[in-house]
Formats: C-alpha cells, structure tokens, sequence
C-alpha cells in the first residue's frame, strides 16, 4: 500500500518559538539554502520515482518560484504551509486568514493546478484552533494535514480520533484531515515517521512501525524539512533540549529516508485520496 509523503519546504532559519528566531524583514538578506536542500530530495524521489505533497511556505515561494515550478514540474503535490511560518495559536482568526491566503496568492501565481491542501507551521491545529479549519474551507481548501494526535512541544491534539478522515469544523463544514500516523506502543501513542522522531528512532524500528501499519491497512505519514537533509547548514541559538531534537541526527536523515523509500511505497496525498478525480473535490473547486 501507499505510504504518505509529506515535505515542509522552509529553509534552516523557520524554527519555531525559538528567541533566536531572525524577524521576517530579515529572512532575504540570510543565507537561503532552502532551493539546493530541496533539489536534493527531489532527485533522490526521482531515483525511486517516488511522489509526495509539498507543503510549501509562502514566504519560499515568493521568493524562488522556480523551485516551486520545479517540484510541479517532477509530478509532486504542491500545499500550502502559510506565508510567515506562525503559530496559529499565535495569531488571531482575522491574521491566520490574511497569511494562509497570502500563501495561495504567491502559490496560485506560479501552480497550474488548485492548492488543495494545507498544513501548519508546528501542527498548530489544537482544540482551540479548530476555527482554522473553517477558514481553510472558505479558502477553498480540501484538506488539512495540520493535526498531531499526540502531545508535542507546540501544537499537539492527543484527544484526536485518527478513526475517520472526515472532520466536521465548528461551523458544520466538512473538510478532510490527513493527521501524522502514530502507532500505540505499549498502551502510549508514539510516532516516528517525521523531523526528529524521525532522526532519533533506529531505522529498525521505523521498518517494523511502518510494516505494523500497513500490515492493519493503515499508511505511515512521513513529514521532513529541507534542512533535515542539510548537515552543515547555519545553526540558530536555542535551549539545550531544542536544539537536541532539532539538530540530532540530520547525519542519518538521508541514509534512512533513502531505505525507506526504497523498501516501502510512497505517495503523495492527492495521489492516495483521488483528489483530482473525485466528485467531491470538483464540487468543492
Ligand atoms: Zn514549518
């Protein structure tokens, strides 16, 4: 079966919640290595003509639209991952709603296809969040890939019920939701397909997890960043423990990702779920 290919196309300095953090205003006159990180990850796709979705900052696309036309023209799913890479529980209904639709202004310009998905910087969808998910449909989003049911530093729903795909949003809208895919070990939820789980778990493990999975008909979800892949790009200041699960391992992320897509199928979302044939997503253009 297909597993879920997710990318973040952010370049090193879009870590969250850091006081480090350079100010937007910034980000141009930084070192950007964000086009030659995701180069690198679209070849080795190439090699084992594998697809995924791409969620792609707005910010990055503004900025270097010929990667974006690149990842389009090798086949890949471009989303949305928000203009300015906030938190959305940072932000009030009215700014989420200007910076995801400055997004798809910047993405709409260089696509030929409709953006139909999106996902939050840090899986900012949380119980007091769920008002995004209407924005998002008066948006025209399809789906919504922004769910982590499990605790986490930022972002975070452990209550999420992973059972069923479709979500109704408070204002009784449907959207689908493609949530991270954890596996129940030992009587905890843990996951180990993505960022620095994904960098911190021995590769056994992730080939076990991944073949649990799919052996109960359930795809992992992969979610990774350009810098992951990056062992020498610009470090930022943090605490002892971001900076642990932010830079651990980005030496392994390769050779792993590689085994992984070589010995597992992967796909990207429109690909898994129809989007572009089906009935619904014609209604929902
Ligand atoms: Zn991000």
């Amino acid at each position: 079966m297909d597993n879920i290919l997710t990318i973040d196309v952010e370049d090193w300095f879009h870590i969250l919640d850091i006081p480090s953090l350079p100010p937007l205003k910034t980000w141009v006159k930084l070192e950007s290595r964000v086009v030659s990180n995701t180069i690198f990850i679209l070849d080795l796709l190439d090699k084992y003509k594998t697809k995924g979705t791409f969620f792609v900052l707005g910010w990055v696309a503004e900025h270097f639209p010929d990667l974006v036309r690149e990842i389009e023209k090798r086949g890949h799913e471009i989303g949305s991952h928000g203009y300015s890479h906030e938190l959305i529980y940072n932000l009030t209904p009215d700014r989420f709603r200007r910076d995801v639709s400055l997004s798809l202004e910047h993405l709409s310009r260089i696509t030929s296809r409709p953006i139909l998905g999106y996902r939050a910087p840090g899986f900012s969808i949380v119980p007091e969040t769920l008002y995004a998910l209407d924005i998002l449909v008066e948006l025209g989003f399809y789906y919504d890939a922004s769910i982590f049911p499990m605790k986490r530093n930022h972002g975070g729903f452990p209550g999420f019920s992973e059972a069923e795909n479709w979500m109704t949003t408070p204002r009784g809208n449907r959207i689908l939701e493609i949530p991270v895919t954890p596996i129940n070990w030992l009587g905890k939820k843990i996951y180990l397909f993505g960022g620095g789980y994904f960098r911190l778990a021995p590769y056994l493990l992730i080939e076990q997890a991944i073949t649990y999975l799919n052996a109960r008909g359930k795809p992992a979800l992969v979610y990774l960043h350009p810098r992951e892949f990056d062992v020498n790009h610009p470090r930022l200041t943090m605490s002892l423990a971001r900076s642990f699960t932010t830079y651990v391992n980005l030496k392994q992320t390769r050779s792993k990702f590689e085994h992984a897509i070589a010995q597992f199928r992967f796909s990207s979302i429109e690909t898994i779920w129809n989007l572009f044939s089906s009935d619904s997503y014609l209604i929902a253009s």
